[in-house]
């Protein structure tokens, strides 16, 4: 049986390991975390990384700890006043969920887990590596060796699979800092639309959505800032410092950065990386973050990990490893720079002032349906021509 080696369980490691395994791969996974967890609020699953979570069999587990929104919003900052909405279908398929990520690891986890294909170690960090034409070998931190005919770089921003494939520029910060936490939906007394709602404004915007079968309220505040001078990229939030933030604010945003559990308070730095030129060397390639990292102002990030895990899979369930490889490669390329690109331009246009604000909310509303719906329509499980692959393999 063939065998990949994918370094890192964080969403795109797990998801590209259950994929190879449904198409008859055998899969080390290797994770230097002593758990799978994640730390950070919500995520939304749009509908393109839900086609991938369905074929995958998960999306009813998920389904039971999700919740499905009815729309997407944005309005603005101080008015309140609705610049773009867009409604969702929520009986619609594939759906559209927004979930704790705590949960949405926990059951990639426990996929991955019942898999028999798959092995998981974990408090193991991978220290060096070797790739050949024909074979990769890395060396872990408890002075293991593992080979494969493949290895997958799935090991987030700072990837060192990445590091050792090319000669390449640190990530950058982008001047922006996101904030995340969340609000016991059923003590805080306040009524909040069971929508995706983003809030824009002048330097900042604010999102919220509800998570956990609708028992919680995740929110996200990305606040621009000159430098970020933590050692840490992630480090717990001062709630007093977001509540100062959004002080002019409409009194709803202000209602729930008050209601916001400190305890769950975190800031992330946002840092990214150019479009990559190549993305493998020989038996070597990357997914997710490793890859692409996303800013988050399309709620993408993760789903791209998603779909990256579904046509690789596809590749290698059709073809020799290395042009296996090389044709994931060429088929995600676009979609991803794409992808990395109008988020990138959506950090501009949600902080706009003044009269380009202006000019920015009477165009908005024809765009968003527009944009939406390309980043939703794409189908990994096509693109990978996974159609036949159900049930463990049988194709
Ligand atoms: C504020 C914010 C909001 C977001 N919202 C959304 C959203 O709504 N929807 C969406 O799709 N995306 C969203 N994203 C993006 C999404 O979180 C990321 O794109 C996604 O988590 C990337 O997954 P990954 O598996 O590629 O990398 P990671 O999640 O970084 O996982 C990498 C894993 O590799 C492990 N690792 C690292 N180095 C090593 C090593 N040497 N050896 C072994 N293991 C190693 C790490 O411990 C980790 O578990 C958001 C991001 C932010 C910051």
């Amino acid at each position: 049986m063939r065998h990949a080696l994918v370094v890192g369980a964080g969403i795109g490691g797990l998801t590209t390991a259950l994929c190879l395994a449904r198409v008859g791969w055998r899969v080390t996974l290797i994770e230097q975390a002593e758990a799978l967890s994640e730390v950070g609020a919500g995520i939304q699953l749009t509908p393109n990384a839900m086609r991938v979570l369905d074929w995958l069999d998960v999306s009813i587990s998920l389904d039971r700890v999700g919740h499905r929104p009815t729309g997407v919003v944005t309005r603005a900052w101080r008015s309140g006043r609705e610049i773009t909405t867009t409604s969702i279908v929520p009986s619609a398929a594939p759906t559209y969920l927004q979930i704790h990520r705590a949960d949405l690891i926990d059951v990639l986890a426990h996929a991955a887990m019942n898999e028999a294909k798959i092995e998981i170690h974990l408090s193991e960090t991978v220290e060096s590596i070797e790739i050949t034409a024909s074979g990769a070998s890395v060396a872990t931190s408890n002075a293991r060796l593992v080979e494969a005919d493949v290895l997958i770089g799935a090991d987030g921003i700072h990837s060192v699979v990445r590091e050792a494939l090319f000669d390449d520029e640190s990530p950058r910060f982008t001047g922006h800092v996101a904030w995340r936490g969340l609000i016991d939906a059923e003590n805080i007394g306040i009524d909040v639309p069971k929508k995706v709602v983003a809030w824009w404004g002048p330097q900042r915007h604010f999102v919220h959505y509800f998570v956990r079968g609708g028992r919680l309220i995740n929110c996200v505040a990305v606040v621009e800032q000159k430098a970020w001078q933590s050692e840490s990229w992630v480090e717990r939030g001062d709630a007093q410092t977001l509540i100062d933030e959004f002080r002019a604010w409409h009194p709803l945003v202000r209602d729930l950065v008050a209601a916001l559990d400190p305890s769950t308070c975190y800031r992330w730095g946002l840092f990214d990386r150019a479009p990559l030129e190549r993305w493998g060397v020989d038996v070597a390639t990357l997914v997710g973050d490793a890859c692409h990292p996303t800013l988050p102002f399309l709620a993408q990030g993760g789903a791209l990990a998603i779909e990256d895990g579904a046509v690789l899979a596809g590749c290698l369930a059709n073809g020799e490893a290395r042009s296996a490889l090389r044709r994931y490669e060429a088929l995600r390329q676009r979609r991803t720079a794409r992808v990395q690109r109008a988020s990138k331009r959506n950090g501009t246009i949600f902080h706009l002032r003044g009269i380009a604000a202006l000019a920015r909310n009477l165009a908005a509303q024809p765009l968003a349906r527009r944009v939406l719906d390309s980043v939703f329509d794409y189908d990994a499980i096509k693109e990978g021509g996974l159609e036949g692959f159900r049930d463990g393999g049988n194709g």
